[in-house]
């Protein structure tokens, strides 16, 4: 049993008619997964976490003001969503999924968030659909277990994982690696561990190449006692906001060598989905399934 971590409240956000970010995905991959024999036991059904443990990390007036609906009007427009208490709740139990699926995956050697890879955020904003940075949070927590001293966060979300970057900048126990579009949003890059900016355009080979290398380098640098793996697809071919051409079995080969590395290395890995942007919800759910795939949940 490989566990996974989902709440229905992750499809659950009331947005403005043809807002782009695709909501209802996170539904559609637990349905999907149903559909292809997965037992609902295999589900773990996280609670949101408690603000008061994230001004622990972030800075308390962003905090209170996020979880209020007092941030001002252009921080709200950063994030791209209309502030609601049910956007509120989401990410908080977005948030709270990744770091269970981060103590499950410590338990279980892997486990996966249907949601997750909020790494546009930062310790006093939000951007880019992202408020709470919860790979760094599921980093932070995998650190408090025994054993663990090293976390490797490998992000392989289209859209650089700025906010994590900047989040682990001067840990020495968290390394973080992105590989993303070089021409695409952030336009203002941070400085992870290890940066591959990948031009528009890139296809299958180049990009597995890519990915390999990275990997490769990561593992010998981090020397990681476990992985947090951003499995975003907004690289594919198809995506709105992607601008790489990554096919399906492209997707599903980069999942299989994250998922072939940390077994070599004998590393547990917590996977959280990432992005993912097409109107079309069945074509998007197909391709967040190569990971469920790759991992051997179906
Ligand atoms: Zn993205």
């Amino acid at each position: 049993m490989i566990p996974l971590v989902f709440h229905p409240i992750y499809s659950q956000l009331d947005l403005p008619y043809r807002h782009r970010f695709p909501i209802e995905k996170y539904q559609g991959i637990y349905d999907a997964l149903i559909a292809q024999g997965v037992d609902e036991s295999d589900f773990y059904t996280p609670v949101p976490l408690e603000p008061i443990k994230l001004s622990q990390v972030y800075d308390k007036t962003y905090v209170s003001e996020l979880c209020a609906g007092k941030l001002d009007p252009k921080a709200m427009r950063r994030i791209g969503f209309p502030w609601s208490e049910q956007l509120i709740q989401r990410t908080l139990t977005a948030a709270g999924g990744t770091v269970l699926t981060a103590q499950l995956a410590l338990e279980h050697g892997k486990a996966l968030n249907l949601t997750g890879g909020y790494h546009h955020a930062f310790a006093d904003f939000g951007s880019g659909f992202c408020m709470v940075n919860d790979l760094y949070l599921a980093a932070l927590s995998m650190l408090t277990q025994p054993g663990i001293d090293s976390v490797l966060i490998f992000d392989c979300d289209v859209h650089q994982g700025d906010g994590t970057a900047k989040l682990a900048q001067g840990n020495p126990h968290i390394f973080t690696v992105s590989l993303h579009g070089e021409k695409n949003f952030p336009h203002r890059k941070q400085v992870s561990d290890m940066d591959i900016g990948l031009a528009k355009g890139t296809g299958d080979d180049e990009y597995l190449e890519a990915v390999d290398s990275a990997l490769h380098l990561a593992f010998i640098q981090a020397r990681p006692d476990a992985v947090i793996y951003d499995a975003g697809v907004d690289i594919h071919i198809d995506d709105d906001l992607g601008h790489l051409a990554i096919t399906t079995q492209g997707v599903l080969a980069r999942d299989r060598m994250v998922y072939a590395k940390c077994a070599a290395a004998g590393v547990p890995v917590a996977a959280v989905i990432g992005g993912g942007y097409q109107r079309d919800i069945d074509a998007l759910v197909d391709v967040h399934l190569q990971l469920f795939r790759s991992a051997g949940v179906v």
